[in-house]
């Protein structure tokens, strides 16, 4: 007896899981690979969740969430402009992860083309294509600084086309789309009829001293857009698996239905410790500054390295580099990499056709560290060129 169905054996395991594996048989290993903050969650927060355990908040929750968390996401500085209703406009989820998966089971039919970025974090492939849709992949150039643009995104529309998603600040590029892409995003969306899903868990780790800015407020977008949010990059909460949706009634509606089937509700006590998060933003700013430093940090002595090159991310945390000059694929690169310097990076062809030539440099450790596995990689190109 066959114990797996088809689409379930045809899954391949992500091209980051098999890195780790490969070095969790080494020593000395600096991960460079690993996209969650290193930073633990603040001990406030921790706190909060303690005490909301203690008074008897141990049970289930509504299936879209708790109201005051829905309120409180409702009331966020970057989504206030699009008045979502917490009762009907927002579903309080497990992870973004959550999320987007919850939302691609009640939006695709099967046969439906979902546009999907490359290069692009790849989990939304897989999703799309676990739901029957058909992930259709959009270039977004290098000469472009891998930004998204309205005009090539109009050449892979049909009249299959469910969705766009777009992922700003992007991983695995940190680029930001600007407001003027969106804008013309978004006309797109309204004349050619899809919906646009807009994953924006990175959306606090931003550099560029502008605020974050909501494309479900652009005119005619609320109505086909849905937003993604998590607490796991902005406050440094990936495990506590706490992430939401906000979008048109009748699809946060069907999601709950879902969400009851699936999973029933997002942790209880995650949720009031997401509320007490929100109460406390300055905790987001102080992870957004910790990233920052690195940023600057690892840009500096990434420009030591002759031959490689990569724009300046904006977002997230980040660098989507080109080694291309040294000789080698992506994969041999990072595989070499981690033979002989014992550093983790993650090579860029499985974010897609886009990404080859390149590798995702994740700044999640701490500044020491950073500065030797920079001086690592340089040891390492030096020898290549
Ligand atoms: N979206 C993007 C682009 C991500 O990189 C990730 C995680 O790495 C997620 C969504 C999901 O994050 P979570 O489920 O922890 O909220």
């Amino acid at each position: 007896m066959d114990l797996i169905n088809q689409k379930t054996k045809d899954m391949e395991q992500g091209a980051i899981r098999e890195m780790f594996d490969r070095a969790s048989a080494m020593e000395d290993v600096i991960s460079l690979g690993i996209g969650e903050p290193d930073i633990h969650t603040d001990d406030s927060i921790c706190r909060a969740a303690y005490v909301a355990m203690l008074e008897g908040y141990t049970h289930y929750t509504p299936n879209a969430g708790i109201i005051q968390l829905r309120s409180a996401i409702a009331n966020e500085t970057y989504l206030k402009g699009a008045h979502y209703d917490p009762a009907t406009e927002v579903i309080v989820t497990c992870g973004g992860a959550g999320a987007i998966s919850t939302l691609m089971a009640v939006i695709i039919d099967p046969g439906d083309e979902v546009l999907i970025q490359d290069p692009q974090w790849f989990n939304y492939v897989s999703q799309v294509e676990y739901y029957g849709g058909k992930a259709i992949r959009v270039p977004a150039y290098a000469e472009n600084g891998f930004e998204l643009d309205a005009k090539t995104i109009s050449h892979y529309i049909t009249e299959k086309t469910k969705a766009l998603m777009i992922n700003s600040p992007n991983n695995p590029t940190g680029r930001v789309i600007s407001y003027e892409t969106a804008r013309e995003i978004s006309h797109l969306a309204v004349e050619r009829d899809f919906m646009v899903i807009s994953d924006d868990v990175y959306n606090s780790l931003l550099y560029t001293g502008e605020d974050p800015f909501c494309i479900a407020e652009m005119p005619g977008m609320k109505e086909r857009t849905v937003i993604i949010g998590s607490f796991s990059k902005s406050y440094a909460m990936t495990g506590w698996r706490i992430g939401y949706a906000a979008g048109p009634a009748e699809v946060i509606d069907r999601m709950t239905k879902c969400q009851e089937i699936f999973t029933a509700c997002a942790s209880s006590m995650g949720q009031w410790a997401a509320v007490y998060a929100l109460k406390n933003p300055q905790i987001a700013e102080k992870i957004k500054d910790i990233f920052d430093r690195r940023r600057r940090l690892i840009m500096s002595e990434l420009s030591k390295i002759d031959g490689l090159r990569f724009a300046e991310p904006q977002g997230a945390f980040y660098v989507f580099a080109d080694i291309s000059a040294f000789g080698l694929s992506d994969t041999e690169f990072c595989n070499k990499l981690l033979d002989e310097e014992h550093v983790v990076c993650i090579p860029g062809s499985p974010f897609g056709e886009q990404g080859r030539g390149c590798i995702r440099i994740a700044y999640t450790i701490e500044e020491e560290k950073l500065v030797e596995a920079v001086g690592r990689i340089k040891a390492f190109c030096d020898r290549l060129r």
